[in-house]
């Protein structure tokens, strides 16, 4: 047959299957009108169509040509017999001796010992395999690639019958059964700690496409280039607004992803679906689900991307062709817990879903500094990050275990795995329950010594902590967090007023504001930070701001006009000689003299502080406790300096440890060193929210933590089960010895004396 006949052919086919679809009778009946048709236009002696059905199984839901006995009695399992590998494989397969291939089973109530070929393909809904459309024939028959690839365009319409509900329930098509049963482990990186059990939300867009064969062809091909023009703007707008922010990294994924988009292999398969007499979106459906099933196959990792891109495409395309009318984001059914699966966030875009059934989030990307993780570690949400394809292996309804203290994601646990995790989360609903019993107690040890307990902030969110678990302030608010979140620099006004809130949730208690952190790990979305081989021990944090003064400047001048009349604390980080905390001083007067001048008002107390983070400070203690007024210890800095062990790097993050005698004996002497001076000093790295690292740092001699709100409750409950004076003269002996890390012997010390950690 002619290319251009069989296109006729198969028009005419889609146009009368259509019919039946939308005509009377019962989905089975239907369907029953419809295999007798495709069996007639095909020339094939058999049609038959199987649904996939809970447990596992595919179903044989209506016949031409084998015994209408068989129907609704003949079941495979997916991956059994031929039927059952399609389903397993979500590809096609087209044979002209079936009886041959190793994986054939013989099911003697069909009768089907008669026929030599075989062709079956996928139904595909959403990329999902939901049942199998196959025919035989008697003959030794060679089916054509371009056969297959009508048996594809008829099932792809075929899908919207079967999945509708009316065969067999929806819930019997929720992917928790079927191809995708088998439980899963996947890998990623911890983002932020904790568990969350629920089921799979995927946060994409998914379109419902209600039309699915044309009425004229010509007009389809004219939806299409008009949605393609579009998109091509909106991706232009894109291109131009990245253009005004700079060069670099943003703008050429831009303007790849823009050349993509002009792919005219791409678009030319699209345009020939709708010349088989699908719409113009059921066309780009149709191509998308080719790309989903072929990146199932693909390693290579480049080109993995390429075809992720034209995923993407592909729904920007559909937006365009369905004006965003039937793009619904996938959300839970009824009141579910859920694990948002995602390819990456937003900071707001966390906010949209329901917080109180949003138990955990998986990303395909994400870094513990990236926003989403930032703003999930202020809402408590647990998070794995860098899980390759989660998308596209994890099912929208699939039950999820997010264990993001061992960075892992458990995809359709069985019973058992599901009963184990279920017992961890509740001993952990226990600890909480136990941890909101202490509010109102004083962080006081066993031998009553009094611990201040503070909390690092970065939002506002952060802040409500301060009130409901009763801390002393805050120990370190991070400011650069509002400017990596924002596409613009935030100017002095709207600085001021974040300050000013933050201040005023703190009541009376103090907030010690950190200048701009920004470089290393922290970007700002606004700013070419350029590429440095070390971006972590390269141009950030003060550096930054002495370079781009006005930067800073305008930051002071922002913290002075908020605390007029309270007490301000400012403090610097990343400094490495003293004369930066000078200088940076001396910024802080000009900036104090210039408001006084100004407005005539000024913050009630000024205090002054630097981040002990860079080990050259270690050498210049004397002089550091002379020119400030407290000191904090960054331990993520300063671990990672000492050690030469990159903070993000997840290869190494278990090989060195923070409680090694190495850096318990530094922080100890920079304890002793400003107790002397009469210097305050806190640490409000990462390890003091840790219930036994803290308990050393306590037993070392630390008198002040500040850490991050979730982790309130286990510190307070470990510093009350405490006492001091025995551990102190134990970790004097420890921190003598050889060992490389004291875990053991602490968690044992924790043990036998009662301390809960
Ligand atoms: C630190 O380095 O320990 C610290 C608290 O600062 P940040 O994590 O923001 O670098
Ligand atoms: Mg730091």
């Amino acid at each position: 047959m002619q290319h251009g006949q069989a296109v006729l052919v198969l028009r005419r086919l889609l146009a009368r299957i259509r019919d039946v679809m939308a005509g009377n009778g019962s989905a089975q009946t239907r369907l029953a009108r419809i295999v007798s048709i495709i069996a007639k236009d095909m020339a094939t002696e058999v049609c038959s169509i199987y649904v996939r059905r809970a447990g596992d199984v595919l179903e044989l839901f209506a016949t031409q040509g084998l015994r209408a006995t068989a129907v609704r009695r003949t079941r495979l399992r997916v991956g059994e017999g031929l039927i059952g590998e399609i389903a397993a494989k979500g590809r096609p397969l087209a044979l002209s001796e079936a009886q041959t291939h190793p994986n054939f089973v013989y099911r003697p109530e069909t009768g089907e010992e008669v026929y030599h070929s075989l062709m079956g393909v996928p139904i595909l809904r959403g990329g999902r395999v939901v049942g199998v459309l196959a025919v035989q024939n008697v003959n030794v028959r060679q089916y054509t690639d371009e056969e297959i690839e009508a048996l594809q365009t008829v099932a792809m319409v075929l899908a919207e019958l079967v999945a509708n509900g009316d065969l067999v329930g929806r819930d019997e098509l929720s992917p928790v059964e079927g191809v995708g049963m088998a439980p899963m482990r996947l890998e990623g990186a911890r983002l932020n700690a904790g568990l969350g059990i629920g089921v799979a939300v995927l946060h994409k867009h998914r379109f419902t496409i209600r039309r699915l064969v044309a009425e004229d062809t010509r007009e389809e091909h004219e939806r299409l280039r008009k949605a393609v023009a579009e998109m091509h703007g909106a991706l232009d707008n894109m291109l131009r607004a990245s253009a005004i922010a700079g060069t670099g990294e943003h703008r050429e994924v831009l303007e790849t992803y823009r050349l993509i988009a002009e792919d005219v292999g791409w678009l030319r398969r699209i345009g020939d679906a709708i010349n088989t007499g699908l719409t113009a979106e059921a066309a780009v459906q149709k191509v998308n689900d080719d790309i989903h099933a072929r990146m199932r196959q693909v390693s290579d990792s480049y080109l993995r991307e390429r075809v992720h891109d034209l995923e993407d495409l592909a729904n920007r395309l559909l937006q365009h062709l369905l004006h965003g009318d039937d793009a619904v984001i996938d959300l839970p059914r009824g009141d579910a817990d859920f694990v948002l699966v995602a390819s990456n966030l937003g900071p707001a875009q966390l906010l949209d879903y329901p917080s109180g059934k949003l138990k955990a989030v998986v990303l395909e990307e994400g870094s513990p500094n990236a926003h989403v993780a930032i703003v999930a570690r202020a809402l408590d949400i647990p998070v794995v990050g860098q899980v390759r394809d989660a998308l596209v292996r994890i099912e929208s309804g699939d039950p999820v275990i997010v264990d993001a203290d061992h960075a892992q994601v458990l995809v359709r646990p069985s019973e058992d795995v599901r009963a184990i995790f279920r017992r961890s989360q509740m001993a952990r609903d226990l600890r909480r329950a136990q941890y909101a019993a202490l509010k109102g107690m004083p962080a006081v040890t066993l031998d009553g010594v009094a611990i201040s307990v503070s909390i690092n902030a970065g939002l506002l969110l952060d802040m409500q902590h301060i009130a409901e678990s009763e801390v002393d302030g805050v120990g370190l608010y991070r400011t650069e967090v509002p400017f990596m979140v924002r596409s613009e620099l935030p100017n002095v006004e709207s600085q001021r007023q974040l300050y000013r809130k933050a201040l005023e949730y703190a009541g009376d208690k103090p907030v010690v504001f950190r200048t701009l952190d920004i470089g290393g790990d922290k970007m700002m979305p606004s700013w070419d930070h350029g590429k440095e081989e070390n971006p972590a021990m390269g141009w950030r944090a003060i550096r930054v701001s002495f370079d781009r003064p006005a930067l800073l400047r305008q930051q002071l001048r922002a913290l002075i006009q908020a605390s007029v009349d309270r007490d301000l604390s400012v403090m610097f980080p990343m400094v490495a000689e003293v004369e930066e905390l000078r200088c940076g001083r001396r910024l802080l007067q000009d900036e104090l003299e210039r408001e006084r001048a100004r407005s005539g008002g000024a913050p009630r107390s000024l205090r002054v502080g630097a981040m002990l983070e860079v080990p050259a400070l270690l050498w210049q203690l004397d002089r550091l406790v002379e020119e400030v007024d407290f000191l904090s210890i960054g331990t993520n800095d300063l671990f990672q300096f000492l050690f030469a062990s990159d903070r993000g790097n997840y290869r190494i993050s278990e090989r060195y440890d923070s409680l090694s005698p190495v850096l318990l004996n530094v922080l100890r002497m920079v304890v002793e060193h400003c107790r002397a001076a009469g210097v305050p000093v806190s640490l409000c790295g990462e390890m003091a929210a840790r219930p036994l690292d803290a308990m050393a740092l306590i037993g070392i001699g630390f008198r002040s933590l500040s850490i991050s709100p979730p982790a309130v409750g286990a510190i307070k409950m470990m510093i009350r089960s405490l006492d001091v004076a025995s551990l102190g003269s134990y970790l004097d002996l420890l921190c003598a010895g050889r060992q490389a890390s004291l875990r053991e012997k602490l968690k044992a010390y924790a043990q036998d004396h009662g301390v809960l950690v």
